[in-house]
């Protein structure tokens, strides 16, 4: 049973835990440095934030990142599925480097430069499906989302959005509208951008009333047909439904192979815009460029940002170029496509295509194979999902009843932090595992025996 995971029978020579690089915490913690930063914190800085545990990131290197006290921390969240390549890739940061020399900023919306017609021609070529594509650049992922909620309601002329439950899409007034993940995102900011409504997204472990989980897939599309197309959503007020191919911050949710070709039909019969929000899923993380690939859809319209540029702030709105046909004026931002970043994002995409994709395919087996023996010796593991390096554990008080238990949940990302593995809650009662795509088996070792340590403890 616990073959994989034990120090005592390592799945190859070298995989004992001896020889592999370990976190290292020293005593007593948080540090004095630590400390400091966190009073400073606490005094200056917007208390809207939600941190989980007091890391003062200082260095990071590779899937290692050092706190301002010299602790080491084994690092599964790549802050938030951002940093691809691992943190400071020497490939990333000579590539900002020489870019930095040479031009910092000009403005995309006023003037023309290299770096950003040469980031736009690669990510329309990688986009999927076969129609040409145009790409308007942004900061970050919400912004991609603003821009492609704008860009559906100009081109179909219509007001509606159709979005779901457990949805994260950003935290301005139009993705917030979009966003249905947690109400204390929602709450005391007054009326947001109407004409959006939710439905149930296949969330198979939590809400299917049958076993039937390709079938589910469908029956989610055919209600809003069905039903709200029918009683409260007239469809040719429809501008677009926007979908996380795999819900991010919702519980790193896979839904079934059925569902997105399902809402392709749905949306190609009723003249609706698809738009896959990738900003979570998308560039790698999945073990493909974009995870809508997996199964074999092309949507109108792709949002992206994280994971695109290794860690700088970069965001792009990738669409088919004769939905992206809007006049010049009606949308633009100065900093967008800075060309550093756009730098750093081809040199992240080449990373990507020389290998990180398929690695991203292995090591993120070997972590769900792993993660399933955990299951197996630890009924408080409800569920383990995901596809490649997007890997969600669903902690339960109960496997029969599955009722959430998300005390035990942030009890464990809390403890797996004192021993030296940085985790993310996701979801009401989920842990992710979103580490840098550079992620080896040997680092999935590590982090399963420091969790497996955690969970006899805290069980
Ligand atoms: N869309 C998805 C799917 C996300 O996961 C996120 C952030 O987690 C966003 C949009 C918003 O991105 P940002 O935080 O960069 O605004």
């Amino acid at each position: 049973m616990k073959k994989k995971i034990s120090k005592q029978t390592p799945s190859r020579p070298g995989a004992g835990a001896s020889r592999r690089e370990q976190p290292l915490i020293r005593q007593p913690f948080p540090g004095p440095r630590a400390k400091e930063v966190l009073k400073k914190d606490a005094q200056y800085i917007s208390p809207s934030y939600t941190r989980s545990y007091p890391l003062v990131a200082h260095k990071g290197s590779g899937m290692w990142m050092q706190d301002v006290d010299g602790n080491r921390f084994l690092d599964f969240t790549a802050g938030i599925a951002v940093t691809a390549t691992g943190h400071c890739h020497p490939r990333i940061v000579r590539a900002a480097q020489r870019q930095t020399e040479k031009l910092i900023h000009m403005s995309g919306t006023d003037f023309y430069y290299e770096a950003q017609s040469q980031l736009a021609e690669k990510l329309a070529h990688i986009a999927p499906g076969n129609s040409p594509k145009k790409v308007f650049f942004t900061n970050s992922g919400t912004e991609s989302v603003e821009a492609a909620f704008k860009l559906a309601r100009y081109k179909t002329g219509r007001e509606r959005m159709i979005a779901f439950f457990g949805a994260f899409h950003g935290r301005t007034m139009g993705s917030l509208s979009l966003t249905g993940s947690k109400v204390i995102q929602k709450g005391k900011f007054g009326s947001l951008v109407p004409g959006v409504t939710h439905v149930e997204y296949p969330y198979f472990y939590r809400l299917c009333k049958h076993d039937d989980f390709l079938r589910y897939g469908e029956e989610c599309v055919e209600f809003i047909e069905k039903v709200l197309f029918k009683k409260t959503v007239p469809p040719d007020e429809v501008a677009a439904i926007i979908v996380e191919p795999i819900q991010g911050e919702g519980g790193y949710v896979v839904p079934p192979l059925t569902f997105h070709p399902a809402l392709r039909r749905l949306t190609k019969k009723y003249g609706i815009l698809l738009i896959a929000d990738e900003v979570q899923s998308g560039m790698g993380r999945t073990g493909k460029m974009f995870a809508i690939e997996h199964w074999g859809v092309e949507p109108d319209i792709i949002t992206t940002a994280k994971g695109i540029a290794s860690g700088f702030p970069l965001g792009a709105m990738i669409a088919k170029a004769d939905v992206m046909d809007w006049e010049p004026g009606a949308h633009a931002n100065t900093f967008g496509g800075n060309p550093v970043a756009c730098m750093a994002a081809l040199e992240t995409i080449a990373l990507l295509e020389e290998g990180l994709l398929d690695n991203a395919t292995r090591t993120g087996d070997y972590l769900m194979d792993n993660l399933r023996t955990l299951s197996r010796m630890f009924p408080a593991i409800g569920d383990v999902r995901g596809l490649g390096l997007m890997v969600g554990l669903e902690i339960v008080k109960d496997r029969e009843t599955k009722e959430v238990d998300p005390a035990l949940r942030d009890k464990i990302i809390n403890e797996s932090f004192r021993k030296g593995l940085l985790l993310l809650p996701c979801g009401e009662t989920s842990i992710r595992f979103s580490p840098p795509l550079i992620a080896k088996k040997s680092h999935v070792d590590t982090a399963l025996e420091i969790l497996e340590g955690v969970f006899r403890k805290a069980l």
